[in-house]
């Protein structure tokens, strides 16, 4: 019965990519109470065979009963567990995560600006971006259009960024980037380089290729800072480069 009841669930669970600790100890457990109840199988087997050694025998049925027993409560335990974890890293993704581009949300930024305000001691780098006339897009080619064009934009961020950097969907088409430990003159460089991958990247709609361009507003901040008011100054940064033609990066390295 143990055998049966696993054998549906058990390819799953070693499928599972990338398994937490709960699901790892449910993996090595499952072997073990299969291997625990074949061997009680075989062990009341020969017993039978011999029933009066079996009458005297009472304790090692026993005890293996109630092996059999505490593993398998062990592994509903670990069941439930898993499912619970499950259910939590579920609810904190999508409390997180940005629907549409799958970037992090707003709420999410935040709290991890908190996090590094409070956990590290270097400068770090605010890039606030948003897409030049991203209306003219709705407007022309229909909404959709453009949620395609907010999701080619932040694939793009999202490939040409580092696996540490925190990428975001402030609302609407405005991104903001954090990269922590990181000067100025780095993060400028950065911003340069995203802005050129996205000019040049074609974003095709239907047979028809959308030119797509981002402003740029870079700032550094340390970590005893408030990042608010340097949120501000990035905002005024991208205001500048708005006005300045858009398509541009500006920063305090050339104000
Ligand atoms: P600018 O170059 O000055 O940034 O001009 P803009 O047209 O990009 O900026 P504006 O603020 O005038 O327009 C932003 C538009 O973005 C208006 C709004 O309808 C649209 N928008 C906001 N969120 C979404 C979304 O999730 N999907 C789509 N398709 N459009 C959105
Ligand atoms: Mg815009
Ligand atoms: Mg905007």
């Amino acid at each position: 019965a143990i055998c049966l009841i696993f054998s549906q669930n058990i390819i799953r669970l070693f499928q599972l990519k990338p398994p937490h600790r709960l699901d790892r100890l449910l993996r090595a457990c499952v072997p073990l109470i299969i291997m625990l109840a074949i061997g009680r199988a075989i062990l009341l087997y020969t017993l039978v065979e011999d029933y009066h050694h079996a009458n005297n025998d009472h304790l090692t049925l026993a005890s293996t009963q109630f092996l059999v027993f505490f593993m398998s409560l062990f592994i509903l335990t670990l069941l439930y567990g898993g499912t619970y974890q499950d259910i939590l890293t579920r609810l904190h993704e999508e409390r997180s995560t940005d629907p549409l581009t799958g970037l992090l949300n707003r709420r999410a930024i935040y709290e991890y600006l908190h996090y590094i305000q409070q956990n590290s001691v270097s400068e770090h780098a605010a890039i606030l971006c948003d897409i030049d006339y991203f209306k003219k897009i709705n407007d022309v080619y229909g909404h959709l259009a453009g949620d395609l064009a907010l999701k080619h934009v932040s694939q793009l961020l999202s490939d040409k960024l580092r696996h540490h950097d925190r990428i975001s969907r402030l609302g609407g088409e405005e991104f903001l980037i954090i990269l922590e430990n990181t000067s100025q003159r780095t993060a400028v460089n950065i911003a340069e380089r995203l802005r050129k991958l996205i000019e040049t990247t074609p974003f095709v709609y239907q047979g028809t290729t959308i030119q797509i361009t981002v402003s740029f507003g870079v700032s550094t901040f340390k970590s005893n800072e408030d990042f608010k008011p340097i949120l501000q100054l990035c905002d005024v940064l991208l205001y500048q480069a708005k006005k300045f033609g858009r398509n541009k990066v500006e920063s305090e390295l050339y104000t």
